[in-house]
């Protein structure tokens, strides 16, 4: 890695003192190209990447394009001529499906489960670059009469290229989490060759014929692009670059918000650039680009919602489900109380409400250690859930004290159903409770104070036992037994 770094700098940074138009500059130019797929074929034999299909392809890629400086000079030296398209434009191109392939190999296997948001982001700011590059690069292309059905082909081919490598690296950067170095190195030769073609682009829209160095800055961009392919490939990350990380969550990071908005907004300045001009040549394609951008934003725009939706419910749940027990918390219960006293007020059906303590708890605890006494709590919980019926209603209320909605449950019932429960309770632990019949009138804090005075006077006649709060009798352990006979199982 160190030696390839070391190769790599030199060769961006000498390549600058070259002489213009010289032998050595094209043998530099396409030594670094062959040396660079040499390089990845390095990487693949030593590190043995998870997915060698993609690099080879990366490598045959960037060995293409260099190749092409190599083909264009033979064939203007031999005199047979550069005319337009050349074999020199096939090693060109070349790259393009190349690393295309290749990087649709590594999205695939990065995110296995589709990852729909990622996607619309890529192809919004795919849409709006693509938008721009059809009105100054394609169309021309496409309409010049001097260069004939191939030339028109090629000529397409290259602003083509750009855009699908283009949507192929957003994609990339945009899905997964595993950003190690060998991941930014591809990114950045990706960029590179990007930035390259976008500033021969610009320049050629701009009608300027660069000056040598100027042209020397830019072939040393791609140098730069098939060198950092080469870093990425002999960096150990490259092993586990292509792992496949979890579905990233539709987040809406700032910069990626502003490209999106930047992307949107090229078809209207499209438009207002050509009205200013006083002549509009690209309605039809920016009416297109501006409808599709349309959809994408609103595609997104509802995963986001949907994806608000979903939290919104899971929070939901969150804020009423107790974490240890997995039952309906404090406030769930203060919740379901009331809705359930309005219900029956309508009804005129029975309702009983209990409130169980478990004894000694602290002890438990002191004992046995506090994840024991957790664990008690869990399993505690589970086991009474299962001598309740389904209309029953059991939360925790806090603590070791849990509160339980007996509806349609006359006061027998209700003290039979929570003995059961008691018997229940598991690692041989007792508990105390209070239950309270609805009188008819009184509110859910009322009930509930009256099933509370009612535990209170269970755990002071010696616990293990069920106070019923209308009573106030002082039953004994075996007297609550013998209540509970006629239903106990
Ligand atoms: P009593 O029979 O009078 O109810 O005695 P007790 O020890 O059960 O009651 P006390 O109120 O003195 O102690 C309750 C203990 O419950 C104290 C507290 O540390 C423990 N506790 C409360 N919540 C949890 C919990 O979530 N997990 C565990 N392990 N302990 C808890
Ligand atoms: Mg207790
Ligand atoms: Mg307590």
């Amino acid at each position: 890695m160190r030696f390839h770094l070391a190769v790599a700098a030199v060769a961006v940074a000498g390549f600058l003192a070259v002489p213009d138009g010289s032998t050595t500059q094209l043998v530099w130019q396409v030594a670094c190209g062959w040396y660079a797929a040499a390089a990845i074929a390095v990487g693949i034999r030593h590190w043995r990447p998870v997915l060698p299909a993609a690099w080879w392809l990366f490598a045959i890629g960037v060995a293409g394009n260099a190749s092409g400086i190599l083909v264009e000079d033979v064939l203007t030296r031999t005199g047979v001529g550069v005319g337009f398209p050349s074999w020199a434009d096939a090693a060109y191109l070349s790259l393009y499906p190349a690393a295309a392939a290749g990087l649709l190999l590594l999205i695939r296997r990065r995110t296995p489960h589709r990852d729909w948001s990622s996607l619309v982001d890529a192809t919004t700011l795919t849409t709006g670059m693509g938008l721009l590059a059809w009105v100054f690069m394609v169309k021309p292309a496409a309409s010049d009469p001097s260069i004939g059905l191939l030339g028109h082909i090629v000529s397409v081919a290259y602003p083509v290229g750009d855009i699908v490598l283009l949507a192929m690296t957003v994609r990339l950067m945009l899905g997964g989490a595993a950003r190690n170095v060998s991941f930014r190195l591809l990114c950045a030769a990706l960029v590179c060759f990007l930035a390259g073609d976008g500033a021969w682009a610009v320049i050629n829209q701009m009608a300027w014929e660069p000056g040598p160095s100027a042209h020397k800055v830019l072939a040393d961009v791609f140098l730069a692009g098939y060198l950092l392919f080469a870093a990425a490939a002999v960096h150990p990350d490259v092993r586990s670059l292509s792992s496949a990380v979890g579905p990233r969550a539709a987040r809406l990071s700032r910069p990626l918000l502003t490209a999106l908005t930047v992307a949107s907004l090229i078809g209207p300045a499209l438009l207002i650039m050509q009205v200013v001009r006083g002549e509009v040549t690209d309605a039809l394609a920016i009416a297109l680009g501006c409808a599709a951008l349309f959809l994408l934003v609103v595609t997104r725009m509802s995963q986001l919602i949907t994806q608000l939706d979903v939290q919104t419910e899971r929070v939901r749940e969150l804020a009423v489900t107790d974490e240890l027990t997995g039952l309906p918390n404090r406030r769930a219960w203060n919740t379901e109380l009331p809705r359930t006293l309005e219900r029956v007020r309508r009804t005129g059906d029975p309702l009983a409400v209990a409130i169980i303590d478990i004894d000694h708890f602290k002890s438990f605890n002191d004992a046995y250690g506090h994840l024991a006494g957790d664990r008690l709590l869990k399993e505690a919980a589970a086991a009474w859930q299962d001598q309740l019926r389904t209309a029953d209603h059991l939360a925790r209320f806090g603590g070791e004290e849990f509160v339980v909605m007996l509806p349609d449950a006359t006061a027998a019932q209700a003290r039979d159903i929570v003995d059961r429960m008691r018997r229940a309770t598991p690692l041989g632990q007792t508990f105390s409770a209070g239950i309270a019949v609805w009188d008819g009138t009184e509110t859910a804090d009322e009930i509930t104070a009256r099933a509370d005075a009612a535990l209170y006077g269970a755990k002071n006649a010696g616990r293990d036992r069920i106070h019923d709060a209308a009573l106030h009798t002082a039953a004994p352990h075996s007297a609550t037994e013998k209540v509970a006979e006629p239903t106990a199982q």
